[in-house]
């Protein structure tokens, strides 16, 4: 049987570095599930739908490939055959994905993907439902969260180290708005799953919270 960790958590909360970092040092498959929504989202701005159009949005959903592969260890998503990894980073892509991640035809289709995956391979992945929708059985069940502050400051960093100017009250807004959005959606809101364990990263360095869960891997197996 395949091993599962599931990392849910907000916007920022260092998932996906943790992730990555936590499935190589186990020789796990990292699942970034938020990139298959992004590339959903980056289909719908390419093509000028907006996520009021129910109808449209949900026949382009029906259209779309959406394919994962692995190079070099690293995760790479691909749009119709296209390798859009680096093109869904943008963080307009990213407000997108929280608005169309609410339909329910988007997410049947992203989740079929992600539990085939877990199916098939020991996998670590995040996203927002992993432990309370997609992956319910998963063996150890991570909600990863940091303040509002932290995240906003994290990301702004980020862009700053790649060259990009960027306004740290607007991400901050960003994040809160995009936390109400991820966590008051009717379906797959985000939340704690009742049996995972809370690490609030806000004061942690990232090695200390990747030996927190390889601790929680450990008892697990034992
Ligand atoms: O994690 P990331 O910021 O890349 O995710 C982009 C958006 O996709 C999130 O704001 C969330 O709305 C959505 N998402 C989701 N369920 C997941 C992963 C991401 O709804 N499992």
């Amino acid at each position: 049987m395949a091993f599962s960790i599931a990392i849910d958590g907000p916007a920022g909360a260092g998932k996906s570095t943790i992730a990555k970092a936590l499935a190589k040092r186990l020789g796990f498959i990292y699942v970034d599930t938020g990139a298959m929504y992004r590339t959903m989202a980056l289909e719908l701005l390419r093509k000028g739908i907006s996520p009021e159009d129910v109808p449209a949005m949900e026949q382009a959903c029906q259209d779309v490939e959406i394919s994962i592969a692995y190079e070099e260890g690293s995760q790479q998503v691909y749009l119709n055959g296209e390798n859009v990894s680096s093109l869904i980073r943008r963080e307009e892509v990213g407000n997108m994905a929280s608005v169309s991640a609410a339909n329910g035809k988007i997410r049947e289709k992203l989740v079929d993907l992600q539990r085939q995956m877990a199916a098939r391979e020991n996998v670590v992945m995040d996203g927002r439902d992993i432990g309370t929708c997609v992956l319910p059985q998963a063996d150890v069940k991570i909600y990863l969260t940091a303040s509002v502050h932290t995240r906003a400051m994290r990301r702004y960093k980020e862009y700053l180290e790649k060259g990009q100017k960027v306004d740290l009250q607007q991400i901050e807004k960003d994040i809160e708005k995009r936390d109400y959005q991820d966590m008051h959606r009717d379906i797959s809101p985000l939340k704690q799953a009742e049996d995972a364990v809370l690490l609030d990263s806000s004061d942690m360095g990232i090695e200390e919270v990747i030996d927190a869960m390889i601790a929680l891997y450990e008892k697990k197996k034992q």
